[in-house]
Parts: structure tokens; sequence; C-alpha cells
């Protein structure tokens, strides 16, 4: 599917809350609405986009969880120790699993990450904090 964002934000807006970001996501009868601080996202009808984004009460459902939802996705982001990392080196793929949602045609193209980027990041894991052990 194709998501195409808007770079801008609401027009002038009445409520004063955390803001909205509208974005057509080529349905022909609803888009989505989201903020990037909290993760936060709804489908609404196109025709009342504009709505959702100044008022009513999908903003003021928002508004009173925005802190609470803040707050969540800071500590996922910031306050976890990751528990495992996956490199993928490549984004091909030699074997043929018979449950493999991929393509053939995609598992034997697909491009290699370069040297540098593999070294750099195997350096940036040398360095994460993950404490003990
Ligand atoms: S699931 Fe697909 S991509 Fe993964 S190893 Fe099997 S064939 Fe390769």
């Amino acid at each position: 599917m194709t998501v195409a964002a808007t770079t801008s934000r609401a027009p002038a807006q009445k409520y004063a809350g955390p803001a909205l970001i509208p974005v057509d996501i080529g349905h022909a009868t609803y888009a989505a609405v989201t903020d990037p601080d909290t993760a936060f996202w709804a489908l609404v009808d196109k025709n009342r986009v504009a709505e959702s984004l100044t008022g009513g009460p999908l903003l003021e459902a928002y508004g009173k969880e925005y802190d609470r939802l803040k707050r969540e996705l800071h500590a996922l982001r910031f306050e976890l120790k990751p528990s495992g990392v996956y490199l993928n080196p490549t984004e091909r793929c030699n074997l043929n699993c018979t449950y493999c949602y991929l393509p053939g045609e995609q598992r034997s193209g697909g491009s290699h990450m370069p040297q540098k980027t593999l070294v750099d990041s195997l350096g940036a894991l040398h360095l994460f904090p993950f404490g003990d052990g």
C-alpha cells in the first residue's frame, strides 16, 4: 500500500491540545490522522478530516490520552533494553521455504548492505550499554 503523507499541519486550529496530521492512504472513503510524537493514528471519513483536526470527539479524546501515550512511546523508544538484535546484511535469500511470503524474484534480487554500514552497525552495537553479560 502506498501512503502519501502530507507535510503540513492543519490550518489554524481552535483546539489548543496536541495536533494530528492528515495522511492520504489512497482509500476512497477514509484518510488517516496521526501524531508521530505518540504514534497515535485513526481513520476518519475523508469528508470530516478538517473537522477532526480542529476539534470534535476524536481530538478531545486524544487530548485526554496524549500525555500517557507520549510517556509510553518514550519508554518504548528509549528506556527498554533490547533482548535481541537482527542485522540483515543482504536482502537476498537462496532458500525456498514453503511458508515464505516473498516472491522468488524478490528473494533473488535486492541489495547487499554496504560493508561500511555493516562495520559501523557492529561498532555501534559494540558500544551499546547492554549491561551485565
Ligand atoms: S522465509 Fe523466505 S526469506 Fe526467509 S529464509 Fe525462507 S525463503 Fe528465505
